[in-house]
């Protein structure tokens, strides 16, 4: 297997009462699992099948077209979900510190103003998608938000942060309530790795 779904880095009742265990279970064990079989089928005979996650979903337009859809849909799924997990984290929350920081100032005025511009991403996206904090090609901070499993790094950015939005993720705990669902991801948001993350994007 070319691809392998990346093991939760906490337990997967450490996101509690945020998100809770029974979504993560089934976010984690069935939806993570089932794109990442999915994208092995796709490529495991092919010479895609050395490319990294990353490449595959960076460099999209060098895919056979007669794979291309699989390799965009569930290369995506396993790029992100596996951005998404390590950006989470038990006793996480608070704000970003250092360059991040200053980044987050700098480009959106304030974090609150962040926070702002971010849920209402993640609130406009209609149907399933992501809302995304990337590093722009000219190293800007940027918020977007894709739908299904695309991904800001298709168009030439740096995803450092993202937030599922598909029903997958919230409906057990929270159903239609999607508003409560985003407010309670920046209690589990690890700013320490988002701004590894970043150093490692500039
Ligand atoms: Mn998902």
């Amino acid at each position: 297997m070319a691809f392998i779904t990346p093991d939760l880095p906490y337990a997967y009742d450490a996101l509690e009462p945020w998100i809770d265990e029974a979504t993560m279970k089934v976010h984690h064990d069935k939806h993570h699992v089932a794109y990442t079989t999915n994208l092995n089928a796709a490529v495991e005979t092919t010479p895609l099948a050395s490319w990294s996650a990353e490449e595959l979903v960076a460099r999209l337009a060098e895919v056979p077209e007669n794979i291309r859809m699989a390799v965009r849909n569930h290369g995506g799924g396993h790029f992100n979900h596996s951005l998404f997990w390590e950006t989470l984290g038990p006793k996480a929350g608070g704000k970003p510190e250092g360059r991040l920081a200053a980044a987050v100032d700098a480009s959106f005025g304030s974090f609150d103003e962040f926070v702002k511009l971010f849920s209402a991403a993640a609130m406009k996206r209609f149907g399933s998608g992501w809302a995304w904090l990337s590093v722009a090609a000219d190293r800007r901070l940027e918020i977007s938000s894709t739908a299904n499993q695309d991904s800001p790094r298709s168009e030439g950015k740096k995803p450092i942060l993202g937030l599922d939005v598909w029903e997958h993720a919230y409906y057990l705990k929270y159903q239609n309530r999607r508003a409560e669902y985003v407010d309670s991801f920046y209690h589990v948001i690890d700013w320490k790795k988002v701004g590894s993350l970043y150093e490692s994007a500039l």
